[in-house]
């Protein structure tokens, strides 16, 4: 075993029992928070040293880069990936083909064509639409008063399956900063799940701030450095 390996494999350990005493602290059930690996920037090798300590659920920020990482991981029985990036409309084939999710969803056009690639691969994929809630020129979503109109453009399309709702906050040091986007997520989620029942799912939380996310209701938390160490990007 390579030091790499034991590595990943020692921070997914620290970092489920991390998640566990989160959910104990909040009187939540353990089983109701999923932990994603955050795989982007990362060669593919490192997500099957993950997959070897345990992990199934990983995310990728790209469309070109998972493509690149498929051929390595296809065959690993019950390995889950999921776009966690923005999916550009000239995407949608590649993304329903790859992924198992894209929880990034945040306009009906996108929406539609990646209806018709599901539909035309024989699938039904699951989705998360992405609240924008902050003001950042940055960050990809739909703003919260949009939202409904959004739902209710996705309700008829059968290829997709509607799970939840996901964000990412401004980055800040303290994970406290976090706390009221993270409330207001699961206000909207709320909000809308009567209407749309299998709307249930909160993806919110990183490596900074993904106690305070669970202790707000997070069922999923993207958890990238925490794992894999610091990114290097190529210049
Ligand atoms: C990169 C990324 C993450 C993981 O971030 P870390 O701070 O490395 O844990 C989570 N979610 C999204 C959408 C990301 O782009």
């Amino acid at each position: 075993m390579s030091d790499a390996t034991s590595s990943i494999a020692a921070n997914l350990e620290r970092i489920r029992n991390e998640i566990a005493d989160a959910c104990a602290r909040a009187g939540r059930n353990t089983a109701n928070v999923a932990l994603m690996a955050v795989s982007k920037v990362h060669p593919a090798e490192v997500l099957i040293e993950a997959y070897e300590a345990g992990q199934r659920l990983f995310g990728e920020n790209r469309v070109q880069e998972a493509q690149g990482k498929a051929p390595v991981i296809a065959g690993y029985a019950g390995l889950e990936l999921h776009l966690i990036g923005p999916l550009q409309n000239n995407k949608t084939s590649k993304a329903a083909e790859i992924f198992q999710a894209v929880d990034t969803l945040d306009s009906v056009k996108t929406a539609e064509r990646l209806n018709s690639a599901a539909a035309a691969l024989g699938k039904t994929m699951r989705v998360l639409v992405e609240v924008k809630l902050s003001h950042e020129e940055s960050k990809h979503g739909v703003a919260p008063e949009e939202l409904p109109a959004l739902l209710a453009a996705l309700d008829p399309l059968s290829n997709l399956r509607v799970g939840g709702l996901m964000t990412v906050p401004p980055f800040d040091e303290d994970a406290e900063t976090a706390r009221p986007f993270f409330q207001q997520l699961r206000r909207l989620r709320d909000e809308n799940v009567g209407a749309y029942p299998t709307l249930t799912e909160l993806s919110m939380g990183m490596s900074n701030d993904f106690r305070v996310a669970i202790e707000e209701g997070s069922t999923c938390v993207r958890v990238g450095t925490a794992i894999f160490g610091k990114r290097v990007y190529p210049a």
